[in-house]
């Protein structure tokens, strides 16, 4: 740790032990590997795998599934120390995450159980999809359709776009329209459990209907695939409907709104991690390079980037662990959960940018840690909810907490 406020960061004993592992893995296997994943673009499957053994697929999955049954606060913490190493890495079990989530809140007995086992170990990767090609931020003008058919299946058709693990996930959580002509139109929209054969391309048999166009290219946060999802007469059974036929059909936009809160929470918690990582490595350049006779740390304009650095890690961890613990304790939490994404992304982006700025040209190079960091970073300011969407989700709660 660049500033170490272990004693002030009230962590529980088991919540000690599990980020010291986890930092120790992240300074062990992610770090030092994350580079040639990065390069290559490819899944970092050796890392994934080591993830497994961890158990870290079940952190918040409870015991009787498999999982270690552990609080989001908890989750927020591992996924700081993951995204220190690699934002990817918690890009894996991101989605993974909000998929589980939704299971244990809103699913049926049967669904759990035949999920929650295989998704604690990490056997099958979740996918979570309401983006489409023409809709990102304004999501209840989403246009894939489901539709009941003869035999009591539901047929699914679309296009959905931008989805982390669209490939090696098992199962897809995915947001259609099952009455299009609702008004409002959020109250027409239904969530699907729709499995799929991990790293199929063109899915076959009962999963038949499911095409994985070829991966996204992207500027960064390489590694973990992005990819468009084709459901074309995709049958999908009534019992993957999330929480079952009856009490789920027309709950899809609530179930997955509700879910985004605690996905905010795990962004928050990546900005957190990206950021300190920026720190770090400012705090350890500025020390070895040298400038007009002496480490440019030695200079006041690098001492101040240092100290907003270090000041924006404090206050957006801070801010990321309130609100992960008010949903823990059962509160409401929109409010928090869009300020500590909106801080931390903004964190995350502008300490790696002063980090950059450290480095001078070796910055910019490819032999740096910080080049990969500053590709990585703008993604948090983007993904589940930019940072004007988080403006409009905490102005408009402000306005409601505040009624005159
Ligand atoms: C690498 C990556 C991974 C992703 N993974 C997933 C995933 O797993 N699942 C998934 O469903 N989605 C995923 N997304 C999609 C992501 O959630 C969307 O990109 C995001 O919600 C923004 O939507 P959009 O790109 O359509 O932008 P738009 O909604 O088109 O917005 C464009 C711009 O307009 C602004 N804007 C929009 N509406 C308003 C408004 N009312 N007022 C002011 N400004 C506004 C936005 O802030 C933004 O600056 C991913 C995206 C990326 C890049």
């Amino acid at each position: 740790m660049a500033v170490d406020t272990a004693a002030y960061s009230e962590q529980t004993e088991i919540q000690r032990d599990i980020t010291q592992m986890v930092r120790q893995f992240a300074d062990e296997q992610i770090i030092p590997n994350a580079e040639h994943f990065d390069h290559e673009d490819s899944f970092p499957e050796p890392i994934v795998e080591q993830m497994k053994e961890l158990g870290l697929f079940g952190v918040t999955i409870p015991e009787e599934y498999g999982g270690m049954g552990l609080d989001l606060t908890t989750y927020a913490m591992i996924v700081e120390e993951l995204s220190r190493g690699w934002i990817s890495i918690s890009g894996v079990v991101n989605t993974h995450f909000i998929g589980s989530y939704l299971l244990m809140k809103f699913g049926t007995d049967e669904q759990k159980d035949y999920f929650l086992p295989k998704m604690a170990t990490g056997e099958i990767r979740a996918a979570f999809s309401l983006s489409e090609p023409e809709v990102g931020s304004d999501v209840q003008g989403i246009k894939a359709t489901g539709k009941k058919a003869a035999d009591g299946r539901w047929e699914l058709n679309g296009q959905k776009m931008w989805v982390t693990n669209g490939l090696g996930s098992g199962v897809v959580f995915v947001l259609v329209k099952t009455d299009p002509k609702a008004e409002p139109p959020y109250k027409g929209m239904t969530c699907f459990i729709t499995e799929k054969e991990p790293w199929a391309e063109e899915n076959t048999g009962d999963f038949k209907g499911l095409v994985v166009p070829p991966k996204i290219k992207k500027m960064g946060y390489k590694g973990v695939e992005s990819t468009e999802l084709v459901y074309d007469g995709y049958m999908c059974p009534a019992e993957r409907i999330l929480g079952g036929e009856e009490a789920g059909v027309g709950q899809g936009f609530v179930q997955m709104m509700d879910a985004l809160e605690v996905g905010r929470v795990n962004v928050a918690a990546r900005g957190v991690g990206i950021a300190q990582r920026a720190l770090e490595l400012a705090l350890r350049y500025s020390q070895e390079r040298k400038a007009f006779g002496k480490p440019i740390a030695q200079h006041q304009a690098i001492q101040f980037k240092l100290a907003d650095m270090a000041t924006k890690v404090e206050a957006a961890r801070l801010v990321t662990r309130k609100a992960a613990r008010m949903k823990d304790a059962g509160e409401r939490s929109d409010l928090e959960a869009g300020m500590a994404k909106l801080l931390a992304s903004e964190s995350g982006k502008e300490c790696v940018e002063e980090c950059f700025r450290i480095h001078g040209g070796y910055g910019y190079s490819k032999e740096y840690e910080v080049e990969r960091l500053y590709r990585d970073a703008p993604l948090l300011l983007i993904g589940e909810g930019t940072s004007e969407i988080q403006r409009m989700v905490i102005g408009k709660k402000l306005l409601q907490r505040h009624k005159i």
